[in-house]
């Protein structure tokens, strides 16, 4: 299966998704798990909970 490969990002050589390191160069592969969209994905999250009660605090602290 081709999703179980992952292209080295310095010789595009095809390497398997479970090895940390390219088999031709021997450089680090870089990791396209679903877990790291998680990772964005709570960012976001937090980014957009941290907006919303900066709104929320300005609402209150400022002069009407
Ligand atoms: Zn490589």
């Amino acid at each position: 299966m081709k999703n179980n490969l992952t292209s080295c990002l310095y010789c595009y050589t095809k390497n398997e998704l479970i090895a940390e390191r390219c088999s031709n160069c021997g450089m680090p592969l870089a990791k396209d798990h679903p877990e790291n969209y998680k990772n964005k994905t709570s960012f976001f999250v937090k980014a957009f909970w941290g907006i919303t009660l900066f709104c929320i605090a300005m609402i209150y602290y400022l002069p009407r």
